[in-house]
């Protein structure tokens, strides 16, 4: 129900049509409220809040005056928010994105807003499950966009002994590698042309796939060719980003070859978790936020 305290949070992104995050959210501040005494309420909503990006400094400055609480951030704002920002932690700096935003305090007194990203918990949440020592282990990331940034960071705090890149352009993935280098967490990894996948995918541990390909509408799409796809050595991990279709055409790819197979749905999940935990200050119901999105996107799971 929403009272005349009920506090705002939020998520800005354009456009946002498609964003799982209100539902996700509200599903589990209902939730938690559920289960409290009435003195114990919690009084907040999560909105969606569409802004173009010649907006976004006037919303910022408009979300201090009217007391949002805090925001998540989405497409195209993970960078450009950054400038707007009084504090960002080590680890959204390192990736070079924020996705969640909370008030700054210092001394009791709202000072701005801190951002930082918790893409990189999101990612590594479900990996965590395997107890796996990864010292010895190779990473094999594809793509070096945004999300493969965060992907990144996760290898890199998981310890992976070696981190390699697939990229299209030998300048894009030039600067990727570069920009580690000069990030805080100064890491080297190694960069490569698509059509090196073949000779290097039998020595990956962990195989990510961070493009698009095979996203909704294109479900019959792979990044990874059925004969290359072959040389996986069965017993490694396989992460596809994209969670819609669930499972998508690589994880079933995957899954053929004795892999084990983890959906981009868990990551979208725990990112969330992570943000609302930091907002509430409190630990908030997971298996309600998994549950609200399984249904919605109609997954018996
Ligand atoms: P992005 O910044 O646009 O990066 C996409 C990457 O994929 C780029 O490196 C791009 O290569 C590469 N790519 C795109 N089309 C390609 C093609 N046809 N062949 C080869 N490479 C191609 O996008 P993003 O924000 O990183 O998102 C990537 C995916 O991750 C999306 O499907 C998104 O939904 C998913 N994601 C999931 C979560 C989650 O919580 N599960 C979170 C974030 C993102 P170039 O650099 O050469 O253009």
């Amino acid at each position: 129900m929403i009272t005349s305290k009920t506090k705002l949070l939020g998520v800005i992104g354009y456009p946002l049509e498609h964003s799982l995050s209100p539902l996700m959210h509200n599903a589990a501040i209902q939730a938690i409220n559920a289960q409290q005494a009435q003195q114990n309420l919690i009084d907040y909503i999560y909105l969606p809040f569409p802004i173009k990006p010649e907006n976004l400094n006037a919303a910022i400055t408009g979300f201090s005056a009217i007391g949002v609480q805090g925001f998540n951030i989405t497409i195209p704002h993970k960078q450009t928010i950054m400038p707007l920002l009084s504090e960002v932690s080590d680890i959204a700096q390192a990736v070079g994105a924020v996705n969640t935003v909370y008030k700054t305090h210092s001394h009791r007194t709202h000072q701005g807003w801190t951002g930082t990203n918790t893409d990189v918990a999101g990612f590594l949440a479900p990996l965590q499950t395997y107890r796996w020592d990864m010292h010895q282990k190779v990473a094999v990331i594809l793509g070096n966009g945004g999300a493969s940034r965060a992907v990144v960071a996760g290898c890199i705090q998981l310890g992976f002994a070696e981190i390699h890149i697939i990229g299209r352009s030998i300048e894009k993935l030039t600067a990727f590698q570069q920009s580690w280098l000069n990030s805080p967490l100064a890491i080297s990894l190694k960069i490569h042309k698509w059509d090196k996948l073949s000779s290097l995918i039998s020595q990956a541990d962990l195989l990510v796939n961070t493009t698009p390909i095979g996203m909704y509408p294109n479900i019959q799409e792979s990044p990874v060719d059925e004969k290359v796809f072959d040389k996986l050595s069965p017993g490694a991990i396989v992460y596809d980003l994209i969670y819609i279709p669930n499972p998508t055409k690589f994880l079933q790819q995957a899954q053929e070859r004795g892999a084990i197979a983890i959906d981009g749905l868990e990551m979208l999940v725990q990112q969330g978790a992570a943000a609302l935990e930091l907002w509430l200050q409190q630990s908030v119901p997971v298996d309600v936020m998994r549950y609200s999105l399984h249904k919605h996107l109609g997954l018996n799971k």
